[in-house]
């Protein structure tokens, strides 16, 4: 089985997904790579990532040019639950401190606070109308005994980032607006809101295109060579000629054109369903009014949102073929699944379905750096379904660091210091098949 299914890559075709239904215009008239160009920094992808950093580049005077395969946003930057949050990594906190030691691990920390008031900052600074809520995300308790879990948490983030978290009980839950049969208890913590994420993604572009970084949508990289010290990016049309490249292109990444990444990324699919608009009498009846984000305490975790508008979003990771053929199966688990944990919603239609490629790295931390000896070729990726802070945190970060080497000093070594190779990367569906079991009989047991 391919990592990526090629069905998953019609670059020409928006998803259909609520955010595509309801957002703004991007209001630019933008034109593919007609003819050849040069540039200093070329950036390949016209996500979160890709576009922060072109808009970091332009506004300190750099001449950048984005190269984007579909419309800008088109990857997972304009297709996900708009949870701007922290998050980015798979490694436990434990691990980190052993491997990296308490400083760092309380810098990356600190780095993806950060991401989060950079999300809020660009929307206030570009004027972004990024449908904005209420502050704060919550872990539900899927089954009691995650509650223990959850105490030794609250004092985990207290003494160690000096982050206060607070527990709920069930019936404080219900209090709330947050009901649900499988809510046992919540850990809520005071970081984090939601957006439309294709509003937003729109937003920087016309940012970053104001800055006077030039942006190229329906430009799909097709090979890359390297000759005099120059990188030759060539697309259907024509040829960017840049002395450096930064990739931008995450769970979307095309190995075989960017041979730096290959083994090192493991792309997997993110699903999201969407309901019609609920009436005040079916939000009374389920008891969900608020509009916090949520997730649960699962391995394999659901996460959702009553959206501005009063549809709930409802997200899952999951199903390792995606292919168009495995996508109904899917849509119909997910909704059994939704109906299962919001009863009462068990009739309102679902009016949106779609997925995406989030991205995976081997030491399951994010990796933002360079990739060649002579710093030439920059990446910013592995989010681990958590980018959009993150993500436009670290766009903003590998340009900086590409501009000035005392910058990367600056950065937490939890994410600058390499990505790493799957060992056997031939066998990464499998690994990931393999996890899925695991975490699937973990949840259960
Ligand atoms: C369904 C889903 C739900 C998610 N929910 C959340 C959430 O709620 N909160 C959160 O923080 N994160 C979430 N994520 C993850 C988040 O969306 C990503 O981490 C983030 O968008 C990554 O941004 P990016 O710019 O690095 O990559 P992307 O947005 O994926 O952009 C990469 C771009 O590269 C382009 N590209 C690929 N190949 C080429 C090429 N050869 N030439 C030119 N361009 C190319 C693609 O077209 C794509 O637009 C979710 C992801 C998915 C899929």
């Amino acid at each position: 089985m391919p990592l990526v299914h090629p069905d998953a890559l019609h670059f020409e075709t928006a998803v259909e997904s609520y955010w595509e239904a309801s957002a703004d215009p991007l209001g630019l008239a933008l034109s593919p790579l007609h003819r050849d160009e040069t540039c200093d920094v070329a950036v390949i992808g016209g996500g979160f990532t890709g576009l922060s950093a072109a808009l970091e580049l332009a506004e300190r005077g750099v001449d950048v040019r984005l190269l984007e395969a579909g419309h800008i946003g088109w990857g997972a930057s304009g297709r996900n639950g708009g949870f701007a949050c922290i998050g980015s990594h798979k490694m436990s906190y434990g691990t980190m401190i052993r491997r990296y030691g308490l400083e760092a691990t309380r810098a990356f920390y600190g780095a993806m606070k950060e991401s989060v008031a950079l999300v809020a900052d660009n929307a206030a600074r570009h004027a972004i109308d990024v449908w904005k809520t209420m502050q704060g995300e919550i872990t539900l308790a899927h089954r009691p005994d995650r509650l223990d879990e959850f105490r030794e948490d609250q004092r985990f983030y207290r003494e160690t980032f000096g982050e206060e978290n607070e527990l709920l009980s069930r019936a404080e839950l219900v209090e709330r607006g947050l009901a649900g049969p499988e809510f046992h208890g919540g850990l809520l913590g005071p970081v984090g809101f939601g957006v439309h994420p294709l509003n937003y993604v729109r937003g920087l572009a016309r940012a970053a295109h104001k800055a006077g970084a030039k942006l190229h949508p329906r430009s799909r990289l097709i090979r890359w060579e390297e000759r005099d010290g120059h990188h030759r990016l060539a697309t259907a049309e024509a040829t960017l000629t840049a002395r450096r490249v930064i990739v931008a292109t995450n769970g979307y990444t095309p190995e075989d054109v960017s041979p730096r990444h290959a083994g090192r990324l493991l792309p997997a699919l993110s699903n999201i369903i969407v309901t019609r608009p609920l009436s005040e009498d079916e939000i009374r009846a389920q008891n969900w009014t608020s509009e916090v984000l949520a997730y649960d305490s699962r391995n394999l975790l659901h996460y959702f949102r009553l959206l501005p508008g009063r549809r709930f979003l409802f997200g899952g990771r999951g199903g390792t073929d995606s292919s168009d053929a495995a996508a109904p199966a899917y849509r119909a688990f997910m909704t059994d699944t939704f109906r299962r944990m919001f009863p009462a919603w068990a009739d309102a239609e679902i009016t949106h379905f779609w997925r995406g490629f989030v991205c995976l790295a081997h030491d399951l931390v994010p990796y933002v750096g360079a990739l060649d000896d002579r710093a030439s070729v920059w990446t910013a990726l592995c989010y681990h379904g958590n980018g959009v802070a993150m993500g436009s945190w670290s766009g903003r970060a590998v340009a900086r660091m590409l501009l000035d080497e005392k910058a990367g000093q600056a950065m937490p070594a939890v994410i600058t210091r390499r990505l790493a190779r799957y060992p056997l990367p031939l066998f990464r569906p499998l690994y990931l098949k393999g996890a899925y079991l695991w975490f699937n009989w973990q949840d259960n047991h």
